[in-house]
Protein backbone atom coordinates (compact mmCIF):
# COMPACT_ATOMS: atom_id res chain seq x y z
CA UNK A 1 0.00 0.00 0.00
CA UNK A 2 1.42 2.96 -0.79
CA UNK A 3 1.74 6.12 1.24
CA UNK A 4 0.40 9.36 -0.41
CA UNK A 5 -0.02 11.64 2.23
CA UNK A 6 3.40 12.94 3.71
CA UNK A 7 3.83 15.99 2.73
CA UNK A 8 1.93 17.86 5.58
CA UNK A 9 5.22 19.25 7.42
CA UNK A 10 6.46 20.78 4.27
CA UNK A 11 5.12 24.20 4.33
CA UNK A 12 5.78 24.56 8.16
CA UNK A 13 9.79 24.22 7.01
CA UNK A 14 11.81 27.51 7.88
CA UNK A 15 14.59 26.74 5.79
CA UNK A 16 17.09 29.51 7.64
CA UNK A 17 16.32 29.25 10.60
CA UNK A 18 19.10 26.83 11.73
CA UNK A 19 21.89 29.31 11.58
CA UNK A 20 20.56 31.13 14.15
CA UNK A 21 21.22 29.63 17.73
CA UNK A 22 20.42 32.28 20.20
CA UNK A 23 16.87 32.21 19.73
CA UNK A 24 14.37 31.98 22.05
CA UNK A 25 10.15 32.13 22.26
CA UNK A 26 8.35 35.00 24.04
CA UNK A 27 4.64 35.21 24.29
CA UNK A 28 3.47 38.86 23.75
CA UNK A 29 -0.53 39.98 23.45
CA UNK A 30 -0.95 36.38 22.89
CA UNK A 31 1.22 35.89 20.02
CA UNK A 32 4.09 33.83 20.06
CA UNK A 33 7.42 35.13 19.20
CA UNK A 34 10.56 34.17 17.83
CA UNK A 35 13.10 36.29 19.75
CA UNK A 36 16.33 35.99 18.23
CA UNK A 37 19.59 37.48 19.18
CA UNK A 38 22.09 38.89 17.07
CA UNK A 39 25.77 40.30 17.71
CA UNK A 40 25.17 42.80 14.43
CA UNK A 41 28.64 42.13 13.55
CA UNK A 42 27.56 40.35 10.10
CA UNK A 43 25.11 43.43 9.73
CA UNK A 44 25.63 46.60 7.35
CA UNK A 45 22.08 47.62 7.61
CA UNK A 46 20.92 50.28 9.72
CA UNK A 47 17.24 49.32 11.38
CA UNK A 48 14.55 51.08 13.07
CA UNK A 49 13.82 50.17 16.77
CA UNK A 50 9.95 49.88 16.92
CA UNK A 51 9.91 50.22 20.82
CA UNK A 52 12.06 53.78 20.41
CA UNK A 53 12.21 54.59 17.47
CA UNK A 54 15.30 55.00 17.40
CA UNK A 55 18.18 53.73 14.77
CA UNK A 56 20.18 50.45 15.26
CA UNK A 57 23.52 51.51 14.01
CA UNK A 58 25.11 48.18 12.24
CA UNK A 59 27.35 46.59 14.52
CA UNK A 60 24.86 47.00 17.63
CA UNK A 61 23.87 43.52 19.19
CA UNK A 62 20.12 43.52 19.13
CA UNK A 63 17.27 40.80 18.67
CA UNK A 64 14.78 40.44 15.55
CA UNK A 65 11.65 39.40 16.44
CA UNK A 66 8.66 37.64 14.48
CA UNK A 67 5.39 36.20 15.22
CA UNK A 68 6.80 31.82 15.46
CA UNK A 69 5.41 29.78 12.48
CA UNK A 70 5.65 33.28 10.42
CA UNK A 71 8.31 32.63 7.84
CA UNK A 72 7.52 36.33 6.11
CA UNK A 73 10.81 38.60 6.20
CA UNK A 74 8.96 41.10 5.51
CA UNK A 75 7.27 40.61 9.03
CA UNK A 76 10.55 40.53 10.86
CA UNK A 77 11.71 43.57 13.36
CA UNK A 78 15.01 44.64 14.85
CA UNK A 79 14.53 45.54 18.44
CA UNK A 80 17.16 46.99 20.64
CA UNK A 81 17.43 44.16 23.19
CA UNK A 82 16.32 46.52 26.08
CA UNK A 83 13.11 47.98 24.11
CA UNK A 84 12.04 44.84 23.70
CA UNK A 85 12.21 43.74 27.17
CA UNK A 86 10.68 46.67 28.09
CA UNK A 87 7.77 46.57 25.67
CA UNK A 88 4.89 45.66 28.32
CA UNK A 89 6.05 48.94 30.31
CA UNK A 90 5.58 51.02 27.31
CA UNK A 91 1.93 49.80 27.14
CA UNK A 92 1.19 49.77 30.76
CA UNK A 93 2.02 53.43 31.32
CA UNK A 94 -0.25 54.35 28.49
CA UNK A 95 -2.69 52.35 29.10
CA UNK A 96 -2.76 52.66 33.15
CA UNK A 97 -6.24 51.67 34.79
CA UNK A 98 -8.11 50.83 31.42
CA UNK A 99 -9.31 47.73 29.61
CA UNK A 100 -6.95 45.74 27.48
CA UNK A 101 -6.91 47.51 23.86
CA UNK A 102 -6.52 45.07 20.82
ZN1 LIG B 1 15.01 50.86 20.80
Amino acid sequence: MPVARRNRRQTNEVPDIAFGSNQTFEQWQGIEYVVRSLSGSGSAKTYRCPGCDQEIKPATPHVVVWPDGDDDATHRRHWHRVCWDKRDNRRSTQHRGGMPRY
